[in-house]
């Protein structure tokens, strides 16, 4: 899907319906009925990763989301970003994040990847967490410098090598010294968050906190 057809459906999309089951009136994104399909959890997710204060995450990774997830990354569905991101917000809020956060990254795709999806679904939940909370955005911090293989069909060994130092920072003045916050949709391992936060510490940041939207992760 190219960029003209996602800016469509962005404009054509009725903003009282819900954005989940396109069927119901809805306030705030999502129908009561997609509600009751959705385990919220706002909480720290159980892992301890070297680099990062600690990763949040607003729901379970159930059928329901794993199926919205999927569309918002691959079927062109990048609306999805409003309710997603309003869970998001809940889970800083719920969490007592929102005052400490200085700047707010997110794990970058690379620009070809983007060409071809027409967005980056992660930068999306970043920008509409940042202007929701007056928090500057660091849509010029981050990059993903290499071309890697698919993280999904490595191991967590695997995956490790295949990021290692594929991320790059650059103007580190906006971040040195400040407390980020760090975006993804998902996390699987652990590794991609752990990457990038890396590689923001080492440019200078005091430290990340990672949100996602959920965990998949297998203990
Ligand atoms: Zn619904």
């Amino acid at each position: 899907m190219g960029i003209i057809d996602a800016m469509e459906r962005l404009l054509f999309i009725k903003e009282d319906f819900c954005y989940l089951c396109r069927e119901n009136r809805a306030k705030d994104y999502i129908c009561s009925h997609c509600k009751g399909l959705i385990e919220f959890v706002h909480q720290r997710v159980e892992i301890k990763l070297p680099h990062i204060e600690g990763v949040y995450s607003s729901v379970l990774y159930n059928r329901f989301i794993r199926e919205k997830l999927h569309s918002y990354k691959f079927q062109g569905k990048n609306y999805l970003y409003k309710p997603f991101g309003e869970m998001l917000l809940i889970t800083l809020r719920e969490n007592g994040l929102e005052d400490k956060i200085e700047g707010i990254s997110y794990v970058p795709i690379h620009r070809r990847k983007e060409a071809l999806r027409g967005y980056n679904q992660s930068k999306l939940l970043a920008e509409y967490v940042a202007k929701a909370l007056n928090i500057p955005l660091l849509d010029k911090h981050l990059f993903k410098v290499r071309w890697t293989r698919d993280q999904s069909k490595l191991d967590r060994a695997g995956r490790m090598n295949n990021l290692a130092s594929s991320f790059k920072a650059k103007n580190i003045k906006d971040f040195k010294g400040k407390e980020i916050l760090l975006i993804d949709d998902i996390i699987t391992t652990g590794a991609t968050l752990m990457e990038c936060s890396k590689t923001l510490m080492e440019a200078g940041a005091k430290g990340v906190y990672g949100l996602v939207l959920t965990s998949s992760m297998k203990l």
